[in-house]
């Protein structure tokens, strides 16, 4: 089953204590496109400017990702800069300059209308929104992430987008930000009064919490030895997330926790190196074989 992904396809510039990259193609969708075409067909939304060439594309050539939705304009990139503190878990926002994003209006290829899944990766909630009225009919499951940058700048139409959210995916300030609470059961209580009957807490090397109703699940990180860049982490986290349950068919609870685990595979393949160099280069066998190491990290016996 295709997955429909809308979100950033970017240039970003990341300092980690591991080093300093000044330009590399990023952006919340290429993560997620990638990481979920290990799983399922792609349906990819997005803009990119000038700057954008044939090298950029290479990314999504070979891999089952359409990009009849790849809209190309005059003038640069959405860009992104950030600076990770030593801990890895805490980065700062250095600059954000939307561009052509700024005037983005998404315009559906008529045969994306009939998607069935769909991922609303992190991008101006306006933009969200008008990919989810453009579809024909109701998805079996929409997912949908977001960042502090966008509850800052256009929280009234992230709240009329999460109305028609199924599974909400943040990181713990993010939910505390939008709840208002700092517990983050209590968090998620008020988050799923909003729209979403699903939310999934990311907290970095600390793994993430699927709360749905009275149903919690726990997925761990993968305890690494070496995180050399956490860019993009939550989003390949979201696009194996969403990869999985399109390809399972399924959205039961058991589904969404399977699902999670397979989300904390892409992620910790994501951190290993820069950008998209680990997640571009994998095979399913290392995928299966990481999966495999997630359930020896969790099992027990009562
Ligand atoms: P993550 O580390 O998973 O939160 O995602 C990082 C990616 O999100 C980077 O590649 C950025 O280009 C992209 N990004 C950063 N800020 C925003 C924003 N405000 N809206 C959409 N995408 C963003």
């Amino acid at each position: 089953m295709s997955l429909l992904i809308v979100g950033t396809v970017a240039f970003d510039a990341v300092e980690t204590p591991h080093g300093k990259v000044p330009r590399m193609l990023g952006g919340a969708a290429t993560y997620a496109a990638v990481a979920a075409g290990y799983f399922t067909p792609v349906r990819l939304v997005s803009v990119v400017g000038e700057d954008y060439t044939a090298r950029e594309h290479d990314i999504f050539r070979g891999r089952p990702i359409d990009t009849a939705g790849l809209e190309r304009v005059p003038g640069p990139s959405f860009f992104w800069s950030g600076k990770y503190a030593p801990n890895m878990n805490d980065r700062t926002t250095l600059d954000t300059q939307l561009n052509c994003l700024a005037t983005f209006d998404p315009k559906l290829p008529p045969h994306y209308r009939d998607s069935r899944y769909v991922f609303l990766a992190n991008i101006a909630p306006a933009l969200q929104l008008s990919v989810l009225k453009q579809l024909k009919k109701k998805p079996k499951l929409v997912g949908l992430d977001t960042m502090n940058y966008w509850m800052d700048s256009a929280l009234e139409d992230l709240k009329a987008v999460l109305r028609h959210v199924d599974v909400l995916l943040v990181n713990d300030s993010e939910a505390r930000q939008l709840s208002g609470h700092h517990n983050l059961i209590e968090a998620a209580a008020i988050i799923q009064r909003m729209g979403p009957r699903a939310i999934i807490i990311k907290r970095g090397e600390h793994g993430a919490t699927l709360i749905r109703g009275r149903h919690v699940f726990v997925a761990p990180a993968m305890p690494l030895r070496r995180v050399t860049d956490p860019t993009g982490a939550g989003d390949s986290f979201a696009g194996g997330f969403m990869g999985a349950i399109a390809q399972s068919g399924k959205t039961d609870t058991a589904a969404l926790s399977r699902a999670m685990i397979y989300g904390s595979v892409m992620g910790s393949f994501a951190v290993e190196r820069f950008g998209l160099d680990r997640i571009r280069r994998l095979t399913r066998p290392q995928i299966r074989e990481r999966a495999r190491q997630f359930r020896h990290l969790t099992h027990f016996d009562l």
